[in-house]
């Protein structure tokens, strides 16, 4: 499923519109983090040292469709221009003839358009907005594998007027490693799958349980696995509408699906509650499951020591709590020093193996969080799909 890349294109004072990922939080009218802009600098710098003159578009927030000053894309354009180290200019009026105009000219070698959810055109994927957005530029990009599970103007619509439209190196890399999870996995392969809801993930368990060699499964979303095997999960996270089909997925997946032998539980999540360890079964009445106890972490362990590829995304238990950590920390511990190729996503996840210090040592950690948990779903991503197979 290799799609073109940008770097097989031909960039030379070319127009090209680049769709970044530029959603990122702004505090008091500046970027509070900018890991999302750093993340695609790798594009921006191969497409301007090919001789490229780049055209930004993003989204920021949800304005739904009308400009609301406190989500405008201005301050990116000023911390893009201090790491890119390059005058980045900053159209605050996205398409028409003062923007097309302005492109013609492009005095700066890079301009970042406003938000491009200001207007209502970009979410309706509406084809006057797409047309008017393709106009500005001659070369398509798309560097927001984050988006990519949307079918907007700026993901989807504008891309049929270019003849080829191509992966950024970011997007690349995404693919390229979720692929490699999906098609071509080292094996022993196994996933770790955590996080809070069964609701969110029931469609990547069902899709990994035919690709895996072994499900490893913690955090919430254990509590309706357990409770589906009749088991006893006192006060902990069930989604009663959920256990059927919990059921059937425990059919389906034999002994592949790996579910806690132990927990460690607490009355309340304020400080100062009691915390214990009990094995499987054996949650009294009003306690919670919110972490996976020792000898879990032992046995996943294990797993996680002999795997070759291994896929994780959510953690083990309340991670953000002290007394809940440890099974997350630990299991990114043992992740990171695998020697497996590693792929970390989601939100939690990726703040886990910072916490834990491994981050450097996962081989890709993927930043389009409901990108990829739809991509291990098996679905087909829209704004990949429009992409130019290579
Ligand atoms: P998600 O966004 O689905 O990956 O869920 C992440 C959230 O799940 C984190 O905020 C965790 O605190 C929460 N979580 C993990 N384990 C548990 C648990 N055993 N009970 C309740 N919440 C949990």
């Amino acid at each position: 499923m290799r799609k073109l890349s940008i770097q097989e294109l031909d960039l030379k004072n070319r127009r090209v519109f680049i769709r970044v990922d530029f959603n990122v939080p702004i505090e008091n009218g500046k970027v509070a983090d900018d890991t999302r802009i750093r993340a695609t600098l790798p594009t921006l710098r191969h497409a301007s040292q090919a001789g490229a003159r780049l055209i930004l578009g993003s989204h920021l927030g949800r304005p739904k469709g009308k400009p609301r000053p406190d989500l405008t894309l201005a301050p990116v354009a000023r911390r893009l221009s201090e790491i890119f180290g390059t005058p980045v200019g900053f159209l605050d009026e996205m398409v028409g003839p003062g923007s097309k105009k302005r492109m013609e000219s492009l005095e700066e070698g890079v301009i970042l358009l406003e938000n491009l959810r200001f207007s209502p055109g970009e979410e309706k994927n509406d084809p006057e907005f797409s047309r008017a957005l393709a106009d500005l530029a001659e070369l398509y990009v798309n560097d927001a594998f984050g988006t990519a599970h949307r079918a907007h103007a700026s993901t989807v619509g504008m891309v049929k007027h270019f003849p080829k439209a191509a992966a950024g190196l970011l997007m690349e890399k995404e693919l390229h490693y979720l692929d490699m999870a999906l098609t071509d996995p080292a094996r022993p392969f196994i996933a770790l799958l955590g996080g809070a809801k069964v609701s969110d993930k029931i469609e990547v368990v069902r899709n990994l349980l035919t690709k895996v060699d072994r499900l490893l499964i913690g955090g919430g979303m254990a509590y309706t696995f357990l409770r589906a095997q009749g088991l006893h999960v006192g006060r902990s996270l069930v989604e009663e509408d959920k256990i059927a089909l919990a059921r059937e997925l425990l059919k389906q997946a034999g002994d592949k699906l790996e579910l806690p032998a132990d927990h460690v539980i607490a009355e309340s999540l304020e400080g100062g509650s009691a915390v214990k360890t009990v094995p499987t079964g054996e949650i009294p009445e009003g306690w919670m499951g919110l972490d996976i106890g020792p000898e879990t972490v032992a046995t996943y362990r294990k797993h996680i020591a002999k795997a070759k590829m291994i896929v994780w995304n959510g953690p083990m238990g309340v991670f953000e709590k002290e007394p809940f950590a440890q099974g997350t920390l630990k299991i990114a511990e043992a992740v990171a020093s695998s020697g497996a190729t590693t792929i970390v996503g989601g939100g939690d996840s990726i703040l886990a193996v910072h916490r834990a210090g491994v981050a450097e040592r996962i081989t890709h950690i993927s930043t389009g969080g409901g990108a990829s948990l739809e991509f291990l779903a098996g679905a087909k991503l829209p704004g990949v799909e429009v992409l130019t197979d290579a």
